[in-house]
């Protein structure tokens, strides 16, 4: 009998959003939302969901990621792009969609907790997540996940950098680390830049601002369900 899989890996790293639950649905449902209070403040022919896009590209540096920055574009550029014209009253539903999208229900994918408890039997978990600190961590205290955890990390952006910075907190060496996420830009190409080891489990919808060009082979799964099989378990 060859070795398993999961035998080459002492930490295995896991995205939360779009990884272990919904999050790109709220966006997009707010989206739409802003699409529709908007357009009647607009001229014809402007493209309202690019320009809201942009102003959150902008703004990205500043801001940082999370339902708060996203909430500060949406205000910008329901100004900008009606011109001023953009009645309060509209701004005020803003602000209400936005504390909707935080208090909003932690919606679990499929088989998620399954399989961190069959996964988590042979190997050290991290869940590491970017993005604003007070949802996150909300996210992550109602989830019910949190104990098949032995870090959880809420960084600010996932770059090479970070993810150095956390393989040497964990001491675990680089190709002794795998993570799995829905994002390649940040989950899986900045791991491999280092040594390290990436799953990728696309969710059905991702974040314009995620979407990047590579050449990399990487690893794809179609579902987190079928993680523990890749992993070597029976
Ligand atoms: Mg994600």
């Amino acid at each position: 009998m060859g070795q398993r899989r999961y035998e080459q890996f002492d930490v295995i790293g896991f995205d939360a959003d779009d990884t272990l639950w919904q999050s790109e649905d709220g966006f997009r449902s707010n989206e739409l939302r802003f699409v529709e209070l908007i357009s009647p403040y607009t001229a014809m022919g402007i493209d309202i969901r690019a320009a809201l896009t942009a102003t959150e590209r902008k703004n990205l540096g500043t801001f940082g990621y999370g339902v708060k920055s996203f909430a500060i574009s949406m205000v910008e550029a329901a100004i900008t792009i009606s011109a001023g014209a953009v009645p309060v009253e509209v701004i005020s539903q803003l602000v209400n969609m936005t504390r909707d999208q935080l208090e909003a229900p932690v919606h679990l994918l499929p088989f998620v907790p399954e399989v961190l408890e069959q996964v988590g039997s042979a190997t050290k978990l991290v869940l590491i997540t970017k993005g604003d600190l007070v949802h996150q961590t909300h996210k992550i205290q109602t989830s019910g996940l949190a104990h098949h955890f032995d870090h959880l990390e809420i960084v600010l952006e996932k770059d090479v950098e970070t993810y150095a910075g956390l393989l040497h907190r964990f001491g675990v060496a680089p190709d002794r680390f795998l993570m799995v996420g829905n994002s390649v830009r940040s989950d899986i190409l900045p791991v491999m830049a280092l040594g390290g080891h990436g799953v990728h489990v696309p969710y059905h919808m991702l974040w314009e601002l995620e979407h990047v060009d590579h050449n990399e082979l990487i690893v794809e799964l179609a579902s987190l369900a079928e993680l523990p099989a890749w992993l070597g378990y029976d």
